[in-house]
């Protein structure tokens, strides 16, 4: 189709892939999540239903851009995406990868809203979305691992807080000043004897954050179910909710078996 004479104006469009054959690492945010969370009555210091809503979406992503998406890992209001190198999604345009996992993320909070939680949305909510690549395995592994020790980080910090403020009849601004220049060991003390709160004991969504990726276990046909006609290619792996350390060989020697790459 010949261009008009105003198609130049496309060529101010800039490109921006991606370095080939290396790792992508989409990180969506809530934007402005603190004031959400309070508009829609989240129970502090972590509502349940609401994290499970993030799971959800970032399901959903994952099984939209399936293969792409290899390994996935969310807290609070944040979901991190993990592409493998191989990618050639848009071209691995930066902008157009951002966008539409970032796209198809917000409508899908929304889409599954009413499934997860009591209170009607009050306004439309919206994510920012950044990628950053990484060369190799080991940045990838710190990268999760940064993540979740932010999770445990944040998780103590706020645990330790709202009891303070809900139990403890604290201000705000008093149990900030308790806990100013804590340790850990100074947190998970003052949950457990002012509060009777054992900190390992919470729930593992709370304290390790949720990881999703994908099993290559085929599952396990029931017999007489064509087990044999159903080659072992053919069975989809599936897509895990874990609540595990990522931190660490373990998980990653685990999770070699369905191949990163
Ligand atoms: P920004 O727009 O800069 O990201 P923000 O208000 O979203 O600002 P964050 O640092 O992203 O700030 O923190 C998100 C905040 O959302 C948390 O501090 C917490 O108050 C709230 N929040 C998110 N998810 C939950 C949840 N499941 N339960 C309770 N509170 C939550
Ligand atoms: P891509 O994912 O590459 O953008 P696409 O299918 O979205 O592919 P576009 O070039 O963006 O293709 O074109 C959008 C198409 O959506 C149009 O060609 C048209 O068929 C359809 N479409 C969009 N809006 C309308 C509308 N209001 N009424 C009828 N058709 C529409
Ligand atoms: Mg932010
Ligand atoms: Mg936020
Ligand atoms: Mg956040
Ligand atoms: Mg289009």
């Amino acid at each position: 189709m010949a261009g008009s004479r105003y198609a130049y104006v496309r060529n101010f469009e800039l490109p921006d892939p991606v370095l080939p054959n290396t790792y992508m690492l989409v990180r969506i945010d809530g934007k402005g999540f603190h004031r959400f969370s309070n508009d829609h009555n989240f129970t502090k210091p972590n509502d349940g239903k609401a994290l499970e809503l993030m799971n959800e979406a970032a399901r959903f992503v994952m099984n939209d851009l399936r293969p792409e998406i290899t390994l996935a890992f969310g807290e609070s209001d944040e979901y991190s995406f993990l592409l493998r190198p191989s990618c050639t999604l848009y071209k691995r345009r930066s902008s157009k990868l951002v966008t539409h996992i970032v796209s198809l993320f917000t409508s899908a909070y929304v889409f599954n809203w009413s499934k997860y939680m009591d209170c009607s949305l009050q306004y439309p909510p919206s994510f920012d979305g950044r990628l950053v690549i990484y060369p190799s395995q080991k940045e990838v592994k710190d990268y999760f691992a940064w993540r979740q020790v932010d999770t445990h980080i944040n998780n103590l910090y706020n645990t330790t807080f709202w009891a303070l403020v809900l139990q403890g009849n604290q201000t705000e601004r008093e149990a900030h000043e308790t806990l100013k220049g804590t340790v850990s060991s100074d947190k998970n003390e003052i949950l457990y004897n002012r509060f009777q709160v054992n900190y390992d004991k919470l729930p593992a969504m709370f304290r390790k954050g949720t990881t999703l990726a994908w099993d290559a276990r085929p599952e396990k046909l029931n017999e007489g179910e064509g087990a044999q006609e159903k080659k072992p290619e053919k069975v989809k792996a599936r897509l895990r909710t874990l609540h595990v350390d990522i931190i660490g060989s373990h998980f990653w020697s685990e999770s070699s078996k369905q191949k990163r790459e």
